[in-house]
């Protein structure tokens, strides 16, 4: 059997419309649904705060001072925007989680949500503003030399 070779690009799950956001809606973005169809690039979806354990719908999250890098550094932590619960541990793990799949699967780039406590890339958003920093997902796939890029 002779298997075309791809690229397999990781992919913020709900970039291509799967439901998975804290609010259990997506952020269909159909300029990547369009790419998807192209043998050469094959995404694969990815939501590392689900496989951190969280639930769908979830509380919304921040990273509450500083960035990914801290939080992986435990420098920062993790908490629920409604209840100020400790989340850390979930976003860690849903980040180790990703980085395993990305290098079970060879994947040397990644196409992520922008602004997310998880997925965003240079910025991020605490208390509705938009700062500095990775999300932590972010942080560890760069560290590990997956290249991230963020779309809206
Ligand atoms: Fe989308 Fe990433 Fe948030 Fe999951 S963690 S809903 S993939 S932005």
């Amino acid at each position: 059997m002779k298997i075309p070779s791809q690229n397999n690009v990781l992919i913020s799950a709900c970039l291509l419309g799967i439901k998975c956001r804290y609010d259990g809606a997506d952020s269909l973005n159909t300029e990547l649904s369009e790419i998807d169809s192209d043998v050469e690039n094959r995404f694969i979806p990815v939501c590392p705060e689900q496989l951190g354990g969280l639930s769908t719908p979830r509380e919304p999250c921040e990273i509450e001072s500083g960035s990914g890098a801290d939080v992986l550094d435990g420098k920062a932590k993790v908490k629920g925007r409604e209840t100020s619960s400790n989340f850390t541990e979930n976003f860690i793990r849903g980040a180790e989680q990703t980085l395993k799949l990305a290098q079970l699967m060879g994947c040397k780039t990644a196409i992520f949500k922008c602004h997310s406590p998880s997925c965003g890339k240079g910025e991020i958003k605490r208390n509705g503003k938009v700062v500095q920093g990775n999300g932590v997902t972010t942080e560890l796939l760069e560290r590990n030399n997956v290249a991230v890029e963020t779309v809206e």
